[in-house]
């Protein structure tokens, strides 16, 4: 068994250090195109109220600090934490520098018929490209570091006697109530959180939403409770992977313009017809959602998943 653990992980950092190359490049384009967006601003910047203008020129020197420090100096166990210090605020960062991707996406194809900042387009692909090689790269560091299997990331047999983190499936849950429950206090009647009292033009559309929203309830309970076990593996851990990355790109810029608007105007500004607070609930509200959703999945995946191939631990 140690020989099968030895040949996993060994002294083999090839790919450790593949990643951080490709991390490398990626932060130095995503950080160019950045500089570059500073110094000739487009004319037409659809995402300039959703992501700081610092945010992807941050994420790239974070990036670019990590992926020199993986290249150049010895992996160290006592290093692994300001890697994954230096890779989390980059990811941060990056995904959140990124999350004008769909509005350009649907630019592209002609659903928005408006002009494309193609500047920015091309910024969110390498920030989204370096937060990827990141992940990777932070990864594999910790699991270099701890002599751990390269592929699995196991050190040893695995403690099934280890209690799971319930708490963020429950928290998943509470925090995707408030959003149909406010929606559904709109359908009957309630006006508070709208401007001037009015109804939300367009509401009867919006209950394709809330049918999201109660499929993230169930998808959260499912992930901590027994009932879940029943239900495919491969596929609950893949619309809870999906949903926490699409709830991030959402919920981070949302917060950020909800809380921009606040800043400006009081919790009572309106936008549209619906209030800043209001806003700054549901978006917050998702946020949590996505930390929650992220770390029952993770807990999921570690519970069932099955012998590694590369070190054969269970
Ligand atoms: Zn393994």
């Amino acid at each position: 068994m140690t020989a099968e653990v030895q040949s996993g992980t060994g002294r083999d950092q090839s790919w450790l250090r593949r990643s951080a190359a490709a991390a490398l490049w990626l932060s130095l384009a995503a950080g160019a195109l950045s500089v570059a967006r500073w110094i000739l601003p487009p004319s037409h910047d659809y995402t300039a109220h959703l992501v700081p203008k610092a945010a992807p020129l941050v994420a790239a020197v974070c990036g670019l600090a990590v992926a020199v420090l993986v290249l150049t100096a010895q992996v160290r166990p006592e290093r692994a934490r300001t890697v994954r210090v230096g890779t989390g605020a980059a990811i941060v960062l990056g995904v959140w520098g990124a999350s004008g991707l769909p509005l350009d996406g649907l630019r592209v194809i002609g659903l928005i018929p408006l002009s494309i900042d193609w500047l920015g387009f091309v910024t969110r692909l390498a920030a989204l490209g370096a937060a990827v090689a990141l992940a990777a790269t932070g990864t594999l560091y910790g699991r270099v570091a701890q002599e751990a299997c390269l592929r699995c990331g196991r050190t040893g047999p695995s403690q099934s006697t280890r209690p799971s983190p319930k708490w963020c499936g429950y928290a998943a849950f509470l925090a995707a109530l408030p959003y149909p429950l406010i929606k559904a206090y709109w359908a009957a009647g309630g006006t508070a959180g709208t401007g001037d009292g009015k109804l939300i033009k367009g509401f009867a559309d919006g209950w394709g939403t809330v049918i999201l929203a109660a499929l993230g309830v169930l998808l959260a309970l499912a992930l901590v409770q027994e009932w879940g076990r029943r239900l495919p593996h491969r596929l609950l851990l893949l619309a809870g992977a999906g949903g926490a990355l699409l709830l991030v790109t959402v919920g981070l810029p949302g917060s950020y313009a909800a809380l921009q608007l606040i800043a400006d105007h009081g919790v009572h500004a309106v936008d549209g017809d619906t209030k800043a607070w209001v806003f700054a609930v549901v978006y917050g509200c998702w946020l949590v959602m996505a930390v929650g959703m992220a770390a029952a999945v993770w807990a999921f995946w570690q519970r069932h998943r099955k012998a590694c191939p590369a070190c054969s631990l269970v």
